[in-house]
């Protein structure tokens, strides 16, 4: 049930080689998200899937049909991006309605799917105004309807929200989300946006200058990273020596109870441990081992960040209000959730 599939995609501009040696599927009906830092290369993967270029070697396919070769109008695939690409001289009408004209559709059902399209994205009635006035969010809910309307086989996705505020972000990217769940459409999305890429993926694909460096869903990717990049990629991470014995992993002489899930496939030795900053808490007791020196702590609003010092290594914890008081800040002791935790080659 693989809808798209890239196999040994390579690609290079002269000498420089964009894209080393890329497999890559997705799932008919799943979104997958590209994630990574500019100039990896995530628009040329969407590029190369859209037809705009060619791989230098390797195979593209796209519903069992190898489409390497084939032009980005024979391949039903609609792209939107960043810069919502609207026509400004035309209506929201005209501009969502432009793809199915030029394929020659009836007015009436032109005009139908339009405005079915504009009802989706929560423009209905909107179909009269000029592209100049509405807003930027407003503009890019046209694209989306814009390429929506087609019903392509694909949808292609790069950094559509880059250029919209936070809360709109927010708002675009549960639309996004749930159209795409809706109608079951096999779409690729781009983003360096780590919060965006959880927020709308199925899967989530790492890149890094040109290579995968780690898929899975957003869960497997924050709880089980498989490298120290990916581990500070995903977000914030003590990293602590330590050893699992089989039954304890243990750091700073305090032995954490080996959770099955987060030992699972390790054999006994030396680790890397990582701790998520959320997985740490505060007490007021504990073993001497355990014992703290709480250096800062920043109110967040949602939660306090907490500095702290133990055995001569600064932590980062996230207490919520309720977890952290300020007289704990002589005498603290730390516990450690066991299940939230990871092991990293040494
Ligand atoms: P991203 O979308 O992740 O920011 P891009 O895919 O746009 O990355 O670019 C990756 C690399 O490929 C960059 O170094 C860029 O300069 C290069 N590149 C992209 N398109 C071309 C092109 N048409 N010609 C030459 N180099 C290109
Ligand atoms: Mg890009």
């Amino acid at each position: 049930d693989n809808f798209v599939v890239l196999k040994n995609v390579c690609k290079r501009f002269g000498d420089n080689t964009v894209i080393g040696n890329l497999d890559l599927e997705i799932k008919k009906g799943s979104l997958v998200t590209l994630l990574g830092p500019s100039g990896c290369g995530k628009t040329t993967v969407l590029r190369l899937v859209a037809g705009l270029e060619k791989p230098t070697s390797g195979q593209i396919f796209i519903d069992g049909e190898d489409v390497t070769n084939t032009s980005i109008q024979h391949r039903d695939i609609c792209m939107v991006f960043q810069s919502y690409a609207l026509f400004p001289h035309m209506s929201l009408h005209d501009n969502v309605g432009y793809g199915l004209k030029m394929l020659k559709l009836p007015a009436d059902e032109i005009k139908q799917r339009v405005d079915e399209a504009l009802k989706l994205v929560d423009l209905e009635g909107m179909g009269n105004r000029f592209v100049d006035q509405i807003s930027g969010g407003q503009q890019q809910r046209v694209a989306l309807a814009r390429a929506l309307v087609l019903k392509p086989k694909v949808l292609l996705f790069d950094e559509p929200l880059s250029n919209l505020d936070a809360n709109l972000r927010r708002n675009m990217r549960e639309t996004i989300r749930e159209l795409q769940q809706r109608f079951n459409i096999t779409s690729l999305y781009v983003t360096h946006d780590q919060a965006e890429a959880f927020a709308v993926s199925d899967t989530v694909i790492v890149m890094k200058d040109g290579d995968i460096m780690q898929q899975g869903s957003p869960d497997e990717l924050y709880k089980s990273p498989a490298s120290m990049f990916m581990a500070n990629f995903m977000g914030d991470a003590n990293i602590f020596s330590g050893y699992y014995d089989g039954e304890h992993i243990e750091i700073n002489g305090y032995r954490i109870p080996a959770d099955p899930k987060v030992v699972e496939g390790k054999l006994k030795g030396c680790y890397q441990v990582g701790i998520r900053p959320e997985a740490i808490l505060l007490a007021h007791e504990g073993e001497p081992c355990q014992q703290c020196v709480v250096e800062s702590a920043v109110y967040m609003g949602s939660m306090y960040e907490v500095s702290v010092r133990w055995h001569d290594q600064q932590l980062l914890l996230q207490l919520n209000s309720s977890q952290f008081n300020a007289n704990l800040a002589d005498h603290a002791y730390l516990t450690i959730n066991p299940t939230n935790l990871f092991l990293l080659a040494d």
